[in-house]
């Protein structure tokens, strides 16, 4: 973390949630585009890496990768083939994808191409695990402690998955949902407010302990966010 950012472009509903599903368990955030045009969109607006189904409606799957190359975009690109015959066309050097897979493809082969891929471009999500320093707290990944005036606080596995995806992104605004498909995954089946009991628990862990100041803040009708450092 921070998270590597993800756009999964396939207008097949189905494969596309299984996707999403495995990506967001694994800590991806993501963001699904049903269409040529939408994928280029969100591709514009800032993303780490592409899985792009080759058949997408409006502009296909070789035009957007081919479109994005023209842009100079030298981001990974995971298409996603349907038939042998695009296969060809995939591995063709000219096109510029980095990898493909085939339908019907099992999410932990996706996954583990994103991640082969994204320790090949020195993205983040093969990273060093997060250390991270806010005045007198820490947040340490590899220990998994959050240490306040360097005491370890002791807080709960959620609470601190929670921590360290709101601190991993600080200023960065997080509808409850979201929180609550990256901290829980999708299979949860409580609701919005198990967010809020969390987050009031993680703050009376740290006003309790160090009389912090706030650092965890409550956007209204909307979710939480990380003090900006
Ligand atoms: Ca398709």
């Amino acid at each position: 973390m921070p998270s590597l950012r993800i756009v999964v472009a396939e207008d097949d509903a189905a494969i596309r949630e299984l996707l999403v599903h495995h990506l967001a368990r694994e800590g991806f955030r993501c963001t699904e585009t049903i269409d040529g045009p939408s994928t280029l969109r969100a591709v514009r607006a800032g993303t780490d890496l592409v899985i792009l189904d080759v058949g997408l409606p409006v502009v296909d799957g070789f035009d957007v990768v081919r479109t994005l190359r023209r842009e100079g975009r030298a981001l990974p690109v995971v298409m996603v083939t349907a038939r042998s015959d695009e296969v060809d066309r995939v591995i063709g050097l000219e096109l510029g994808a980095d990898d493909y897979v085939t339908k019907p493809f099992s999410p932990r082969e996706v996954i583990a191409r994103v991640r082969a891929l994204a320790r090949r471009g020195g993205l983040t999500a093969d990273a060093a695990p997060v250390l991270l320093r806010f005045d007198r707290l820490e947040v340490d990944e590899a220990a998994r402690e959050v240490r306040v005036d360097g005491a370890d606080i002791g807080l709960k596995p959620r609470e601190f998955a929670l921590l360290l995806q709101l601190a991993s992104n600080p200023g960065v605004a997080f509808s409850r949902t979201a929180l609550l498909q990256a901290v829980w995954g999708f299979d949860f089946d409580g609701d919005e407010r198990t967010v809020d009991v969390h987050v009031r628990r993680l703050r009376a862990k740290l006003e309790d302990e160090a009389q912090l100041p706030r650092l965890v803040y409550t956007i209204h009708g909307f979710g939480y966010k990380f003090a900006r450092g």
